[in-house]
């Protein structure tokens, strides 16, 4: 039986939810749809956004109104304009094939008449944004003398937006016997006084911990001086050529400026903030739906209440002013059930804030290294080859012009060709990040970054008593930090306390092992093949290795699946020794409930990320 018809949801919204692909309810549907469908009690829900809290109310909503009648009985209060829209698009969605439901949104900027329009013809639901709600209560065109039910959805939201005066005006428009239903991502005191002003006894739901992230998002930051960071923000977006971003910025002069400077050196971006009229910003919105756009930069106010599904990176330009900011920013990324970045570009002065901001999502942030100019160009290439490759081909169109393109190239080899298109683009790269300097700083000696990172720094040498090799299989093989020290370790037959630094590139790994164990990796390594494919050890530095990238050209040839997802997919569990956990980067690649290689044959089951 479907889970949702278990819960008590009636067929034809289980029928309408399954056409959005709703198979089982969500953590936060599956406490609170319970509670709500009996009605009885005000409700707390603390749940991050992209949890599922529209379904969670809306279902209850739809079980308990008498759509036969057409007056309000269901008024829901959200922080902004696209979010109401949001809602009451799920809404309507949800109710799908219930007949007579009428939903509306009333936000502000928009046409006030349509809106008076609406309620006029009759609605039971109201979603609306507080300003425009007051409007339309002081015009005397709405009665809510027969609402049973208020939500306050993004409570904390709407705290920080100043519109604690306007939900007390609009809530003394309501029965005193209504239920309230508030749902909030923090909770601070302010949303801890409204609970107690306007509830009776509520009961309280947490799906996850208090004002903790969203499980699914990781959270780095980049240690950086404050003038190298356009550069370095530059970096990150380059060496992730399909990233799908918001970023965010404190000012609207700000958003402008690294909109434009980014529009300038060639990138899909444009900013959204306050000053834009209301059909710009829809516009930009439209863009960044349609993917037009892969930045959107943009202000914490602007950004609000955005519900884009599949955004890879929240990169935080600057950081929030307000630190519980964070949480909403990060929230934009990881929505349901996807994995997710936050990013931070910190200088010394702000790792305070990174900590405090730690203590709030009650989960460490991963120091990362922003990537030297020559990372950054092997990305791209590995991009510009997967393009090459999974380009559609539409035969018919070319065919005509091909005998003439053939002539053109005829005296070129095959291996000519393919090098000359992959520099088409990569040209542009390659001269950007010549000479490009190191960006990253450490701080300051003793302290706990120092500390954290000692391990990072001394990548580049070697440290005392090990000897750094090289292997000519990196992270294109779909191999992890952890998959790779399992291989070494199974194929030398050594333990992992052997191995030290484990520095995983495209197409190649520098690893660090103790001098007394050096020579067991070459005699275990003898003749095994990885997928057709000799493995090839060097010590660093001797050979073709440390020149980055030696034999390059062979292992790019084997590479099986023609693609750069490593910094997607984001498991971070699971390992082959406690003491190797910390030290971050321990990802599976591809995502959706993979296990992670033990080299054992066996596949290790993720947890269901809901
Ligand atoms: P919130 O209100 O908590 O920010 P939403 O209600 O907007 O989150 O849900 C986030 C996304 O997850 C939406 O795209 C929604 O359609 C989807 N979603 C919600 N519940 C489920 C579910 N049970 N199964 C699959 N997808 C869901």
């Amino acid at each position: 039986m479907n889970p949702f018809l278990e819960l008590g949801i009636r067929h034809e919204v289980v029928n309408a939810i399954s056409e959005l692909g709703f198979e089982k309810p969500s953590p936060i549907q599956e406490k609170a749809i319970p509670v709500l469908l009996t009605g009885n009690d005000d409700f707390v829900g603390l749940a991050q956004t992209g949890t599922g809290k529209t379904a969670a109310f809306g279902l209850p909503l739809l079980e308990q109104l008498d759509f036969s009648q057409k007056h309000p009985q269901a008024l829901v209060l959200c922080p902004t304009r696209e979010l109401c829209l949001q809602i009451a698009k799920d809404l309507q969605n949800f109710a799908k094939y219930i007949d007579n439901v009428h939903v509306v949104a009333v936000y502000g900027g928009a046409n006030i008449s349509d809106q008076l329009r609406q309620i006029r013809r009759g609605v039971q639901i109201v979603v609306a944004t507080p300003g425009r709600m007051l409007d339309i209560i002081g015009r005397n065109a709405i009665d809510f003398s027969n609402v049973k039910y208020v939500v306050l959805d993004e409570a904390d939201e709407m705290l920080n937006m100043g519109f604690q005066e306007d939900i007390n005006n609009i809530l003394s428009e309501t029965p005193d016997e209504k239920k309230t239903w508030l749902f909030s991502a923090t909770m601070p005191r302010e949303v801890r006084r409204i609970a107690q002003k306007y509830m009776n006894d509520p009961f309280e739901l947490t799906v996850g911990t208090k004002n903790t992230g969203n499980a699914n998002i990781e959270h780095h930051y980049y240690l950086i001086k404050a003038k190298d960071k356009y550069a370095a923000f530059k970096r990150i977006v380059d060496s992730n050529p399909d990233i799908f971003g918001i970023v965010f910025c404190r000012t609207k002069i700000e958003t402008q400026d690294i909109a434009e400077a980014l529009i300038k050196d060639g990138y899909n971006a444009d900013s959204l903030h306050g000053d834009l009229s209301q059909q710009q910003r829809d516009k930009v919105m439209k863009r960044y739906r349609d993917r037009s756009l892969q930045l959107l930069i943009a202000t914490d106010v602007a950004a609000r209440g955005i519900d884009v599904n599949d955004v890879t990176h929240v990169i935080n330009f600057s950081l929030p002013d307000e630190v519980e900011n964070y949480t909403h920013r990060s929230g934009r990324t990881a929505r349901a059930g996807k994995t997710g970045i936050s990013l931070s570009l910190v200088n010394v002065k702000e790792l305070s804030k990174i900590r405090h901001i730690e203590k709030i999502i009650g989960k460490p942030f991963e120091k990362k290294q922003v990537p030297q100019g020559a990372e950054v160009c092997e990305k791209q290439l590995f991009s510009i080859v997967k393009k090459i490759e999974n380009v559609e081909v539409n035969d018919e169109q070319i065919a005509p012009f091909l005998p003439a393109i053939m002539e053109n190239l005829e005296s070129l080899s095959k291996e000519d060709i393919i090098k000359r298109f992959a520099s088409l683009e990569f040209n542009r790269f390659l001269d950007y990040y010549k000479n490009a300097p190191d960006l990253n700083i450490e701080a300051r000696e003793g302290s706990r970054e120092d500390r954290g990172d000692r391990r990072d720094g001394r990548s580049r040498e070697g440290s005392k008593g090990y000897t750094r090799l090289f292997m000519n299989l990196g992270s294109v093989d779909e191999f992890t930090r952890g998959d790779m020290l399992g291989f070494i370790c199974n194929n030398a037959n050594i333990s992992g306390k052997s191995i030290g630094k484990i520095d995983l590139k495209g197409v190649f790994t520098f690893f660090e092992v103790q001098d007394a164990e050096v020579e067991k990796v070459f005699q275990g390594f003898q003749g095994v093949d990885y997928n057709g494919r000799q493995v090839r050890i060097e010590v660093s530095g001797e050979g073709r290795g440390e020149g980055r990238g030696g034999d390059r050209g062979r292992s790019r040839g084997a590479r099986r699946d023609g693609g750069y997802r490593s910094d997607r997919g984001g498991r971070r569990d699971g390992g082959f020794s406690g003491e190797r956990r910390d030290r971050g980067e321990r990802r599976d690649r591809g995502g959706n409930g993979g296990g992670f290689r033990d080299f054992s044959g066996r596949r290790k089951e993720s947890k269901s990320k809901y």
